[in-house]
């Protein structure tokens, strides 16, 4: 057990400040010494500090845990909880945040001061110790207190502007890839996610189909009933083929009047039963705009994997010539791409 040197903690030889400006800070002195207690905490009032007090570590910890407390002066030497116990503990609570700790020794403790600064001290007082040059310390450590409160206030600000930023970068990266009047994938994402379905399909030797669509004489329908109504029918052509697929299906936008699906895991022919079931469905539509009833149809083009498909924008450009012979046969119809001339690419030696 430690002993207790009976001392004044200030010496007598110095004359008390004078009171100057109200200080912000809030200090705990801590201490068993009701004298050495008293004493401290009236040097920090005059100085213009608002102080609490408490006789040991445990009432301490209490007073850190209830008030805004940033400067700790505290005794070394107290019973239940020392000073070293007491700084250790204030340390190791991440509620406390950052407090300034000025541990007070004996000259009995002038030895073993690393252990206060091991502890999580930050500066110390050796009694008796001169009270101008105590307050200078404590306003020292006002200093780094005001410091470390910037630092997490630009944390806090840094942490606010990343949150917003990944936000936006959310809502850019959803524009950069949505349709933004049917909300379905645009060209640009339909293409990419073609890309590694394709690599998959390659890879595990699965089917995966595409279907292109375009809306017939859609020139035509805009010059009758005007761009507006064309623009009602395409928002509701896109919701009827999207809530035609399958969940693993990808529906897109790629062009003014034009779509693709793609569909994964799905073969040539089950792609032509999707793509008349959309036709069908489309062809059977009745949009209600303003006094008008308005019809369309549409042409598609369907293309699978098969011996000599070189990639994705090959697939594409089968179903597209599919959809170009729906076209010419007469519109309102699906085609299915001729298979193309054999070519032993190693992509494909897989399927
Ligand atoms: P086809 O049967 O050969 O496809 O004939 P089409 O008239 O549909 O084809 P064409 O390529 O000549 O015309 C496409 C039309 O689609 C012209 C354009 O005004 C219309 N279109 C393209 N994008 C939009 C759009 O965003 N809104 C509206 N309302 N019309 C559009
Ligand atoms: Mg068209
Ligand atoms: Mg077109």
């Amino acid at each position: 057990m430690e002993q207790r040197q009976r001392k004044n903690a200030v010496a007598p030889a110095h004359a008390e400040p004078q009171l100057c400006q109200i200080n912000q800070h809030r200090v705990l002195v801590v201490d068993d010494d009701p004298c050495d207690r008293k004493l401290t905490a009236r040097i920090l009032e005059r100085a213009g500090y608002e102080v609490v007090t408490a006789e040991n570590g445990a009432r301490g910890l209490r007073m850190l845990a209830e008030q805004d407390i940033q400067i700790v002066v505290s005794d070394w030497l107290m019973p239940t909880m020392n000073g070293l116990e007491f700084c250790e503990t204030v340390r190791s609570i991440e509620s406390v945040g950052f407090v300034y700790f000025i541990m007070v020794t004996g000259q009995g403790e002038r030895e073993r001061l690393s252990e206060a600064f091991d502890a999580g001290a930050d500066d110390y007082l050796i009694k008796p110790y001169d009270s101008a040059e105590f307050l200078a310390r404590v306003r020292a450590g006002g200093r780094i207190v005001e410091l470390e409160s910037r630092i997490n206030q630009q944390r806090r600000d840094l942490c606010k502007a990343n949150a917003e930023m990944s936000m936006l970068n959310g809502k850019l990266q959803e524009l950069a890839t949505t349709d933004a009047m049917t909300g379905l994938m645009n060209r640009r994402r339909a293409m990419e996610k073609l890309d590694e379905l394709f690599g998959i399909a390659a890879r595990y030797k699965l089917p995966l189909s595409c279907i292109m669509f375009d809306i017939d004489h859609f020139k035509g329908f805009n010059d009758t009933y005007g761009h507006a109504a064309g623009d009602a029918v395409l928002k509701v052509v896109a919701k009827t083929a999207a809530d035609a697929l399958r969940s693993t299906d990808v529906a897109a936008r790629i062009g003014g009047e034009e779509f693709l699906i793609i569909a994964p895991n799905t073969k040539e022919s089950d792609a032509e039963s999707v793509a008349e079931r959309l036709r069908k469905s489309i062809e059977s539509l009745a949009v209600q705009y303003e006094e008008h009833t308005l019809r369309v149809n549409i042409s598609l083009g369907v293309a699978g994997l098969s011996t000599g498909v070189q990639g994705a924008e090959h697939l594409v450009k089968l179903a597209d010539d599919a959809l170009y012979e729906a076209k010419n046969g007469g519109r309102n119809r699906t085609c299915v791409a001729s298979s193309p001339t054999p070519k032993n690419t190693p992509e494909m030696q897989a399927i």
